[in-house]
């Protein structure tokens, strides 16, 4: 629970606040743009709530949070936060909300399937949150955890065990010491079903992956984001920490590959057309290579 005596002064005056345990992660920000940004080293209220619709979105915000950082002086329903997830993005892909403060506050998402399809499959690992978990259930429980590196785990033993889920990831990751069900190896492509590529993109960590679904939803970790700044697509020079030269010929290996929509673990998610994509993608790999 966030505490009022800890406050950041960035704060404007008023309802929500977030104090000084924010660890920056940018989940409020992101989420919820009109309300939160990120003033330097933290986030803040930069404009308290006007609407129900913001005070649904500051609400989501604060159930979101990794760390418990936004609180509220103002009584507030907490299930107009915790019933909004996991929150629908586009067909029948949902973020999952609830991030861990293990994963940095990393996003992970959830794709609802019949079993005819191979069930449900979440990409990285939310917090193994009570309230998530039950909603989870309900809309079918988890068939398997598509982990795309080391960093945004969380609780996926947690899930593993509720369950009873195969994970997916890579070897260079440490994927066989997590006791990994479906360990992948090298660097080709592999079809985890009819509708999920896997495709390793070493450079953020040795052994990171990305997955596409249907050619439309590519599920990046660390790998790509969009740049709100910049209007393209963009990657983390700061946080290659296996390599960025690797990290630029994963990238451009993504090229032959079509997509709509990129979900990042940390950064901006993106939506647009498939042409759209390859444009920016190609203006990343270009960007990428005079860092
Ligand atoms: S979601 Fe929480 S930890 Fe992340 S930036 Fe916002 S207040 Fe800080």
């Amino acid at each position: 629970m966030a505490n009022i005596q800890q406050r950041l002064p960035e704060n404007v005056p008023g309802d929500f606040f977030v104090d000084a345990t924010c660890i920056d992660c940018d989940t409020c920000s992101q989420l919820a743009p009109g309300i939160f940004r990120d003033h330097g080293e933290q986030c803040s209220v930069y404009h308290q709530p006007e609407s129900e619709a913001d005070t649904r979105l500051a609400m989501m915000a604060l159930v979101a949070c990794p760390t418990g950082s936004i609180g509220a002086n103002e009584k507030h329903d907490a299930r107009i936060g915790i019933d909004a997830f996991p929150s629908l993005i586009a067909d029948n892909v949902y973020f999952c909300g609830f991030t861990s403060e293990s994963s940095f506050g990393g996003w992970s998402y959830l794709i609802v399937r019949p079993e005819s399809e191979g069930g449900n499959l979440l990409i990285d690992s939310p917090r193994f949150a009570t309230q998530l978990v039950k909603r989870i259930e309900r809309l079918g429980g988890v068939s398997q955890m598509l982990l795309t590196h080391r960093d945004d785990i969380a609780d996926h033993e947690l899930f593993r065990k509720k369950f009873g889920c195969k994970r997916v990831m890579h070897a260079d990751d440490g994927a066989a010491r997590l006791g990994v069900e479906q360990v992948i190896e090298g660097e080709s492509a592999i079809q985890l079903d009819n509708d999920v590529v896997a495709i390793p993109t070493p450079g953020h960590t040795r052994g990171h992956t990305v997955f596409l679904y249907r050619e439309r939803f590519l599920f990046t970790g660390d790998h790509l984001a969009w740049s709100p700044t910049r209007q393209t697509l963009t990657a983390f020079r700061s946080v290659a920490w296996y390599s960025w030269a690797r990290q630029t010929e994963s990238m451009a290996s993504l090229a032959q590959y079509d997509f709509e929509w990129v979900l990042p673990g940390h950064g901006s998610l993106h939506h647009d057309t498939k042409q759209n994509m390859r444009y920016h993608l190609q203006s990343c790999i270009a960007w990428m290579k005079t860092r």
